[in-house]
């Protein structure tokens, strides 16, 4: 064994404010280090990754291998077809790189916890050490509770903690720096694959430039020019008023430290105060990070479970005929159809329309927020269980700080009021390019029959009712 570091890179596909390697790098400053991504279709499979954002994820890869390469840190990539070979590829590419160490960060996912605690088993019996960072949060989960030592379930407070210990803490929560250029090592570097069989997609690719140079780009133009309107423009679909980052938080070629630390200077050092865009965009950051610390201290979120334990009584409508209308966008609800083929076109949604489509979704049609929260998964470029899981369970009433059951957005009156001129619905449901900005929020019967447009497939106020009496039934 040559005591080297191994570096098992999972969602953390950049070099800079990279815990796992700058620590390793650093234990191992003589000897070196050495990458690793893993193959694991399987595993992508069973969490119902998109194609696209796999794809997204291995232009990222080979991106980190180049950036990897200049360092002098070759990358290993190794193939694992499903999640439970994993542990033994680590540890054979750890005997490959002559490593005493595995280093990674993070995932808090239960299936993915379980994989490593395998790996360190495994690990710990053949003599190698194996140390878990956290790459993917700000602050680790256990690190903000209330005064009771408990998790918090509410928002609000967790962010007034959170802000507290990231003000206190700035020295020591600085994004790194990349490791340094180390001495060359006898391993050599492995390609990471263009494409992985079952993974296809129709995506412009293209929309989407991968890896950690990309991110910093998109990162430092958004702060440039949108970060100080956000709050002015984040709700409007038809503009680009928001970062477009999530895919790169998601698959780590952005760290959320670099994102905050970035905000934080364009808005004069303040994290909270300032200027109300600022302010708000880093609110975002902090939103992600509450949805990730609830999945870490909650575990039955990731099992298909309601948060709230009580609302696993509802009954959910069968209806795959609606199903299917809402995933093909095909509802007759112009915007929430236009939010939907956005998605299938593009792998992303603007919040705001992910807001509407999923309370769509759960109240209008009030069909199982867990069919909807696939479908995302399986479609996002960004699909994150955490922030997905958050999403639909905030949307449908079930989830932690979710919206009150009597809370039922109206898909029309949403519509008229962010997108009021109806160009976002126009760019994506080209049947109503040339109808009226009047009439585009709910065209008329025969407009409708005309153009080759669906009727609703439910009433709103309608639906709405029925809504309200599955849960005061649960409630009763
Ligand atoms: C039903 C539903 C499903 C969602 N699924 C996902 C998902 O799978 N992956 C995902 O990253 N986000 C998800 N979100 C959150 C949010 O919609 C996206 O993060 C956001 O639209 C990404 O666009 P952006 O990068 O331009 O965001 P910006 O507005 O620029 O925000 C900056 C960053 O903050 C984070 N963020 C913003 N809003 C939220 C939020 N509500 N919850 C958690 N983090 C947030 C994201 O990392 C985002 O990139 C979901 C929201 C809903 C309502």
């Amino acid at each position: 064994m040559a005591d080297r570091g191994l570096v098992w890179f999972r969602n953390d596909l950049r070099v800079h404010d990279n815990p796992a390697l700058f620590r390793a790098a650093q234990a191992h400053l003589r000897t070196g280090v050495v990458g690793l991504f893993v193959v694991s279709p399987g595993e992508w499979q069973a969490h119902d990754a998109a194609p696209a954002k796999v794809l997204f994820a291995l232009a990222a890869v080979r991106e980190l291998s180049a950036a990897l390469a200049k360092l002098n840190i070759p990358l290993l990539v190794r193939h694992a077809a499903t999640a439970a070979e994993v542990p033994e590829a680590v540890l054979k590419a750890a005997r490959d790189a002559g490593a005493s160490s595995v280093h990674f960060c993070r995932e808090y996912e239960v299936n993915e916890q379980r994989r490593d605690e395998r790996l360190t088993t495994l690990a710990q019996a053949a003599g190698l050490s194996v140390v878990a960072h956290h790459g993917a949060v700000m602050l680790p989960p256990g690190e903000v509770m209330t005064q009771a030592g408990k998790p918090y379930t509410v928002f609000t407070p967790f962010k007034r903690a959170w802000l507290a210990q990231w003000g206190a803490r700035q020295a020591e929560l600085a994004p790194l720096p990349a490791p340094a250029r180390q001495k060359p090592l006898p391993v050599t570097s492995e390609p990471p694959p263009e494409r992985i069989k079952g993974f296809s997609t129709d995506i412009d690719m293209g929309l989407w430039p991968a890896g950690e140079a990309a991110a910093l780009k998109r990162l430092e133009a958004f702060c440039a020019k949108g970060l100080m309107d956000y709050k002015a423009r984040r709700d409007l679909p038809a503009v680009s008023g928001t970062s477009a980052l999530s895919p790169y938080l998601t698959v780590g070629s952005l760290s959320p430290r670099t994102a905050m630390a970035m905000a934080q200077h364009a808005n004069g050092g303040s994290a909270d105060g300032g200027q109300q865009g600022a302010a708000t965009w880093m609110s975002e950051l902090i939103w992600r990070e509450f949805y990730k610390h609830v999945l870490a201290h909650f575990p039955r979120v990731c099992m298909h479970r309601p948060f709230k334990p009580e609302t696993a009584r509802l009954k959910w409508e069968d209806n795959p005929a609606h199903l299917k209308a809402w995933q093909e966008g095909r509802t007759g609800f112009p915007i929430v159809d236009a939010a939907q083929r956005q998605l299938l076109a593009t792998g992303w949604m603007h919040n705001r329309l992910r807001m509407i489509t999923a309370m769509f979704f759960t109240k209008d049609l009030l069909l199982d927020w867990r069919l909807g929260e696939r479908h995302f998964m399986r479609c996002l470029i960004d699909g994150d269980l955490s922030a997905n899981n958050g999403g639909w369970q905030w949307s449908a009433g079930t989830g932690t700080d979710a919206a009150p059951y009597f809370r039922i957005f109206n898909p029309t009156t949403q519509s008229e009021k962010f997108d009021p001129d109806g160009e976002f619905i126009r760019t994506w449901v080209p049947e109503l390019a040339k109808v009226s900005s009047k009439d585009i929020h709910d065209p008329p019967p025969l407009l409708r029959a005309r153009l080759g447009y669906p009727p609703p497939i439910v009433d709103h106020a309608r639906a709405r009712d029925r809504t309200l009496k599955a849960w005061k039934a649960l409630k009763a």
